[in-house]
């Protein structure tokens, strides 16, 4: 239920220098995610490491699909969990 690396502000990055926000990475990650793995996931086609807010926000990593970072979505929305 409570996931542990979904802090927001924070990205992942997988070994192919892939940035991405917690919804981006794709299912394997995002159900690895809720599950609560982290800090180093390995899902069956990529290799994901949890970068936390301080270290995304040093070097300026945003996601690659949507610009941002993790987010939470919590309250108002439909789409949370
Ligand atoms: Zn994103």
């Amino acid at each position: 239920m409570s996931a542990k690396y979904t802090a927001e502000g924070s990205v992942w990055i997988n070994e192919g220098g892939r940035i991405v926000c917690r919804d981006h990475g794709g299912s394997y990650l995002t159900a690895a995610i809720v599950k609560g793995k982290g800090p180093h996931i390995f899902t069956p086609l990529e290799d994901w490491l949890y970068h936390p807010p301080e270290v995304a926000e040093h070097y300026d990593f945003n996601c690659e699909d949507c610009g941002g970072r993790t987010t939470h979505r919590a309250g108002k929305g439909g789409d949370d969990e």
